[in-house]
């Protein structure tokens, strides 16, 4: 039995104690910027204290208006500001657990013409240019986040954290990215640092000592020109020195060209970063970025690199984690597969977030669970992800539910994604699943493929068709040729050649782009080195690169490849807003080449005819891949006039097969089970 001890041991603070090592770290979940979302941003997080987390950093806040991220975006610069605050603080407390609020004020990342920054210089990644700000309006807003943290303190906060990183307002002055200033704000760093040195003596000095400063610091901006180790630990003596209780990891900016986040980031692969700030200061400090389990989580404290450990994703799909960790249930844990796809994206387009694994986080007065007074037999037809989250959530109300699943496996498409590189973390949602479907007594059978027939004659009082998808096949002459792959046999490990074209640029065309671009049995996750180098990250804690950056070795690809797509529009324009732009950089860094506005015509045994540019042109190929999308396996899906099949729910890609993906699936299964 693994022990967590050390991440599950308390923090003294002097006045006073963490109940154990695991914060939950801020994460704008849409819900904090207008005050009638507070219920239910209280019930997010009174959830998640609930589940056991020791410190919940809410926010961002903004302390003024030139601050906000969008217009009207959540502000604490009043006392009118207060009530509401208190629902969440309530909420936290009730279950023993401490809460922050982050005062982040955006800088030139707002979106919205008041914004401002230490000089006028537009972000790459924002539409609006900052005016600079003057002596006078940087000392009042130093006013401001001292007002900021003292409402806080009022509406029952038990700190705050001050946002010092990911490129915002407070970032824009600590590196000579941004700032370009010759006044006291600018120049060397003794003059970088000085806002928010001022700020945190200005918050001491309103606060008292009894209340928590925790600083987000940038220990790797990854940006041209951003700093370097030596001084990123200047920076957090000098915090120290004005006061600041704890310190927090920030990793890159968000304009930062590198990824910091998403799944094929190898787990913890910042922490020795925080590892080197943490020798060089008292005060405990916080490692974060992708860490999602606790066996990283625990080996992070134990080891002695950081005191405490920060997630934020894994809290939405998972609020019980440390519980779960606690009492060594650690396989029930739903991990976060660090997507994007329900959070960040969603946050990026002003949505409200949620998680694919988790559609009850942010919805938790809304997609309630209730124990059933009147449990029935349900059949679940498919084992996929669809099937899976409307099997286990019936179950766990109190229903009978048998699972038939075709294959001799579950997972579905989910199998197919877990071999593609950087996406290993999938196999964490088949586990969970799996543990789940035990738990609440599922009946599986596998390679069961079953029919109406044998559904009406087992008598169940429901059926949920989530039978899923079948890849799409092409339709031109000679696509029947043995060379012609779909993505599916592909990814199962059919033999492709040197040379291929991939068909169609969804999701699945880029994945298995990457899929063909590396030898295949390559090591699982890739190895922190590799990535470090494949991105250029200086690998060297004590980093003298500006910025921590190096120039990226690129690793010959093993095959040529094409990925093809008949719109005109550039390619992987529909990937997620997060994380699109990775996929995008990985392929045109490994050299696919990448066509638009494409008609396929023929496939022969030189390869593959299509019209480009008003021409014919041959493509000289060994194999051609089929990423056209699915269709849905319709069997059992009842017809119109078949009226009598009221109990017949269709959910997933059985239902829609054109937008599918799994946020929907697991949301629609799950949806559909809390109503049975
Ligand atoms: P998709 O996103 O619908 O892409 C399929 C592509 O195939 C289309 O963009 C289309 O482009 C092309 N196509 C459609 N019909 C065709 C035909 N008859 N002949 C030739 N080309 C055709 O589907 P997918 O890539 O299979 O992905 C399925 C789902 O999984 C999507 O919801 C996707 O978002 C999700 N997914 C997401 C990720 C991710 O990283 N976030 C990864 C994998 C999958 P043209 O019409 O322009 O040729
Ligand atoms: Fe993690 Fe994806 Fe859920 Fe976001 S949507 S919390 S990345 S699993």
């Amino acid at each position: 039995m693994t022990s967590y001890a050390n991440i599950l041991k308390p923090l003294h603070l002097g006045f006073t104690t963490i109940k154990n090592r695991v914060v939950m770290g801020s994460m704008h979940s849409g819900l904090e910027d207008r005050f009638f979302n507070y219920p239910k941003l209280a019930a997010y997080f009174g959830e998640r204290a609930k589940g056991g987390v020791g410190l919940i950093i809410m926010g961002g806040i903004s302390p003024n208006r030139q601050g906000w991220l969008l217009p009207a975006g959540g502000t604490m610069n009043s006392l009118a500001d207060i009530p509401h605050h208190r629902l969440v603080t309530h909420a936290v407390h009730k279950h023993g657990a401490k809460i922050l609020m982050q005062i982040l004020h955006s800088g030139r990342y707002g979106y919205h013409p008041f914004s401002v920054s230490s000089s006028p210089i537009q972000a790459p990644i924002n539409p609006f240019k900052p005016r600079q700000m003057s002596d006078s309006q940087i000392l009042a807003t130093i006013e401001d986040y001292a007002r900021c943290a003292s409402l806080a303190k009022k509406a029952g906060y038990d700190g705050v954290e001050i946002m010092g990183s990911e490129g915002y307002l407070i970032n824009q002055f600590l590196s000579n990215h941004v700032n370009k200033r010759t006044d006291r704000w600018g120049g060397d760093i003794e003059n970088r640092m000085r806002f928010p040195v001022e700020i945190v003596k200005a918050i001491r000095a309103k606060v008292g000592e009894k209340f928590i400063i925790c600083f987000r610091l940038s220990m790797l901006d990854l940006v041209h020109d951003g700093n370097t180790m030596q001084e990123v630990i200047i920076i957090a003596k000098a915090l120290e020195k004005a006061g600041i209780t704890l310190l927090n990891t920030g990793i890159g900016w968000h304009e930062a060209r590198i990824p910091t986040i998403v799944t094929s980031v190898p787990r913890a692969a910042f922490v020795d970063y925080t590892a080197e700030v943490k020798q060089h200061v008292s005060v405990p400090v916080i490692a974060s970025n992708r860490i999602n389990m606790p066996d990283v989580a625990e080996e992070i404290v134990a080891s002695g690199q950081a005191d405490m450990v920060q997630m934020a994703r894994p809290f939405l799909a998972d609020p019980y984690w440390v519980n779960k960790t606690a009492t060594n249930r650690v396989d029930e844990i739903n991990t976060c597969i660090a997507c994007n796809q329900a959070c960040l994206d969603h946050a990026f387009k002003n949505e409200r977030v949620s998680c694919l694994v988790n559609p009850q986080a942010c919805f938790e007065t809304e997609l309630v669970y209730i124990k059933t007074k009147k449990p029935k037999r349900v059949a679940v037809v498919g084992g996929g992800v669809a099937g899976m989250s409307a099997a286990t959530v019936a179950a766990s109300r109190g229903h009978a539910v048998t699972l038939f699943e075709a294959n001799n496996d579950v997972g579905g498409q989910f199998n197919l994604a877990k071999v593609v590189p950087g996406k290993e973390e999938f196999h964490e949602t088949i586990r969970y699943f799996k543990v789940q479907l035990k738990q609440t007594g599922v009946d599986v059978r596998l390679n069961t493929k079953v029919n109406r027939e044998q559904l009406e004659r087992e008598g169940f009082d429901e059926v949920v068709i989530a039978t899923g998808v079948v890849p799409r096949t092409l339709k031109i002459q000679g696509s029947d040729a043995p060379q012609v792959l779909s993505y599916a046999e592909v990814l199962k490990g059919a033999k492709v050649g040197y040379k291929v074209a991939v068909i169609g640029a969804g999701g699945i065309g880029f994945d298995v782009s990457e899929f063909l671009l590396k030898p295949p049995h390559q090591p699982q996750p890739q190895p922190l080195a590799e990535w470090q180098r494949e991105w250029g990250v200086d690998p060297n804690p004590n980093y003298t690169s500006k910025g921590g950056t190096q120039r990226p070795e690129v690793e010959m690809p093993v095959r040529q490849i094409y990925l093809l797509q008949r719109k005109t529009t550039p390619l992987g324009i529909g990937l997620g807003k997060t994380s699109g732009w990775v996929h995008r950089a990985q392929l045109k860094k490994h050299g696919v080449r990448m066509l638009r506005g494409v008609q396929y015509k023929a496939v022969t045994d030189e390869g593959l005819w299509v019209e480009h540019n008003g021409h014919d042109q041959l493509l000289r190929l060994d194999t051609i891949v089929v990423c056209a999308g699915q269709e849905s396996v319709k069997d059992l899906v009842p017809r119109e006039n078949e009226t009598t099949l009221a109990k017949y729910h269709v959910i997933g890609g059985a239902k829609l097969a054109g937008e599918l993906d799994a946020k929907r699936a697991i949301r629609e299964g799950a949806e559909l089970a809390a109503k049975l």
